[in-house]
């Protein structure tokens, strides 16, 4: 098994692939004025096993286009939709976000949950802007420094994992200079990385090591996993997810 797909089969039996809470999906869906009965063409971009989509689905009406890279993580989220809908509003789509068979002017709401870094934030919010309709909205949340400096050992990991980090400051011109306007913002607390994510994930080591027969690679996927999680306790004041949420201009 390669390291991709051990770190997939880690994750895939994982209510969430990062942090978050149904709590702050709603604080976010509330930043936008399309609560209410029109039925709302949805998109979810990098939507994992699905935690936001569902709440989306139960919270709006309309439908869900839920979109990941891998299809071991749609699978999942159409086994929970199942059992949680009897005519699941939510269809999954495999496809790459940078290259999306989306039509222009096609949703209401884009949604993403702690994804958009893999193509890069200003990339995104400038390519996914095009699938929007006109004053349709977009809620991202992204790997942000809460301090105007940090400590160099966290400025270095940050950096060399993704270069394009930033304080919300620079987030929101961005938004603001690609033809968004924004209408809410907050950062993710402690327990939203703790309690909906670092805690199950270490509840879920031993079982996923004995699964692997504690295989190198199964190793290198914990190892990672704890020093991510150790990292996070000793700068966790330095940063966070930021949620953004933004409408397009007209
Ligand atoms: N939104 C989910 C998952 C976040 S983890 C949650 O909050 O729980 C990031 C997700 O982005 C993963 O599901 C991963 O498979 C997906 N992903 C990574 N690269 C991608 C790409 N190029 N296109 C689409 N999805 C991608």
């Amino acid at each position: 098994m390669t390291l991709l797909e051990c770190i997939i089969d880690f994750h895939r039996t994982s209510e969430r692939q990062g942090p978050g809470s149904d709590e702050d999906t709603l604080k976010a869906l509330s930043f936008t004025d399309l609560a209410g009965n029109r039925p709302l063409a949805i998109a979810d971009i990098g939507c994992g096993t699905g935690a936001s989509a569902l709440i989306l689905a139960s919270h709006c009406r309309g439908s869900v286009t839920a979109i990941d890279l891998f299809p071991e993580f749609l699978e999942e989220l159409n086994t929970r939709a199942t059992l949680q809908f009897t005519d699941p509003p939510i269809k999954t789509l495999q496809a790459s976000m940078d290259d999306l068979p989306l039509q222009k002017e096609e949703f209401d709401l884009i949604w993403s949950e702690g994804a958009i870094y893999n193509i890069g934030f200003e990339k995104g919010i400038r390519q996914w802007k095009d699938f929007l309709k006109p004053g349709g909205y977009l809620a991202v949340s992204e790997i942000t420094w809460l301090t105007g400096t940090r400590p160099k050992a966290i400025e270095d990991f940050w950096t060399s994992q993704y270069p394009e980090i930033d304080t919300a400051a620079n987030r929101i011109r961005q938004l603001e200079y690609h033809g968004y306007s924004l209408t809410g913002y907050f950062n993710l607390a402690p327990e939203s990385w703790i309690n909906t994510y670092y805690d199950p994930m270490e509840s879920r080591f031993k079982e996923f090591l004995e699964k692997h027969d504690h295989s190198e690679t199964a190793r290198k996927v914990v190892e990672d996993h704890r020093s991510e999680i150790a990292l996070y306790h000793t700068y966790k004041k330095f940063y966070s997810y930021g949620f953004y949420v933004a409408r397009k201009d007209r």
